[in-house]
């Protein structure tokens, strides 16, 4: 439409121009150093007219030749532009197949065509990370870390980078500078929460865990999430100086496991040195029933009142209601031996199936058989001698044993001592 208007007016200035030059016939003479230039008017027109239009050509000329390099420049930004998106796209392919040297070779390529920039530097970071280079990957994950949208994933980086080479410290600093960006980020709160424990500050695991609970990640897979709670919740309780929230934490350690013994044996404990007998034995009569413990039945019958006899007969009933379990059976044993009822004493040993029968419970067997020789013929108890020779093949006596490390603790501890895994410690 423009282009219309101007060609229209173009063709009315000229018509003007011309008919203003046919009806205006004349000479122009032009003086100019000495030289004296007589022509007709309307031909001095034309010639400047053809001058002006000369200079536009040489104008456009000039601006095309000057403008070659800077196509040819383009051309050139636009190959690289093309080649290093190229490497890009391959190069993730290849960190998505795990193909960490491929990922490089592409990594460098993208680096190269495209310069550094997030996607760039992401990729680098991500290559040398899976080709082992953990120097280089940490220096791309710092490069992450300026950018403030990248800066959260360069935390994260740095972590993972860290806790491969296991180094926790630095892994929990970095992971704790992830967190502080983005707060609920779960797929890193479960790895975060365990380096929390482990550094001791258990306040911070807790709401390290209570994020990756959200997110349902997989926390320490063999343990259930409440016995992960409850270990975090004992540990806060230990760390607690003020006996009124040492009692909190205990209590809401049961809560969240109920059958948690650790934590059962220590709010006991601090029932009974409160002089809140009651409460301590109503505790641990639950505990005996679900963790029966030697230290609960210990506990139980010096706290309890009543005749010896009756201490035994409230003992067994409780080992009858937690379904026979060998703890109960052989701390009611035991009892029953040091009251003297060596029948009753040895039908609850005999209680344990042959495979759980422990050192101690062949032991008890044997002065079981040597208290009372005509009696203890049933079962695998023949005598004496037998049973010292089935105590030599028999498993050791239970123990606060390390599922991952097989050691064993004095405690209870959330952090294994001997090899620093969460939770994995129990009474076995
Ligand atoms: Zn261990």
């Amino acid at each position: 439409m423009r282009r219309i208007i101007s060609l229209i007016l173009w063709i009315v200035i000229i018509g003007t121009l011309a008919h203003f030059l046919a009806t205006h016939e004349g000479t122009t003479q032009i003086d100019w150093l000495g030289w004296r230039l007589t022509a007709r008017t309307s031909l001095l027109i034309a010639a400047a007219f053809i001058i002006i239009w000369l200079v536009l050509i040489l104008d456009r000329m000039l601006s095309f030749l000057a403008g070659i390099p800077r196509a040819l420049t383009r051309g050139f930004s636009r190959r690289h532009q093309r080649l290093g998106q190229r490497a890009l796209a391959l190069g993730m392919v290849a960190v998505a197949a795990g193909e960490g040297r491929a990922a490089l070779k592409y990594a460098r390529k993208s680096v190269h065509h495209l310069g550094h920039d997030v996607l760039t530097d992401l990729l680098m970071a991500q290559a040398t990370s899976l080709s082992g280079d953990r120097e280089a990957a940490r220096r791309y994950f710092d490069a992450l870390k300026k950018n403030a949208d990248t800066a959260h994933f360069g935390h994260i980086g740095n972590m993972r980078l860290a806790l491969e080479a296991g180094d926790e410290d630095s892994a929990l600093l970095a992971g704790r500078a992830a967190m502080k960006l983005k707060p609920r980020t779960p797929s890193i709160a479960d790895a975060l929460f365990v380096l929390e424990a482990k550094h001791g500050a258990w306040d911070e695991a807790e709401i390290a865990f209570r994020i990756a609970r959200q997110g349902d990640s997989d926390i320490s897979a063999p343990h259930t999430h409440a016995h992960a709670e409850a270990s975090i919740l004992l540990e806060r309780a230990r760390q607690a100086t003020a006996p009124r929230l040492k009692q909190k934490f205990l209590t809401r350690a049961i809560q969240a496991d109920a059958n948690f013994l650790p934590a059962i044996l220590e709010q006991a404990e601090f029932f009974l040195a409160e002089q809140k007998t009651r409460k301590a034995t109503a505790l641990m009569e639950r505990g005996f029933i679900s963790a029966p413990h030697p230290r609960l039945a210990e506990k139980l019958l010096a706290h309890w009142s009543g005749t010896p006899a009756k201490k035994l007969a409230r003992l067994i009933k409780l080992t009858e209601q937690g379904g026979n379990q060998k703890e109960a059976l052989f701390a009611s044993a035991r009892v029953a031996l040091e009251q003297g009822l060596w029948g009753e004493a040895t039908r609850l040993a005999e209680l344990i199936p042959m495979e759980a029968r422990d050192t101690r419970i062949w032991q008890l067997l044997a002065e079981l058989a040597e208290q009372n020789p005509d009696k203890t013929g049933t079962g695998a108890s023949a005598d004496s001698a037998m049973i010292l020779r089935q105590n030599f093949n028999a498993p050791r006596a239970p123990n606060w044993l390390c599922a991952s490390c097989q050691q064993v603790s004095d405690d209870y501890h959330a952090i294994c001592p001997h090899c620093g895994t969460f939770a994995q410690i129990s009474w076995k």
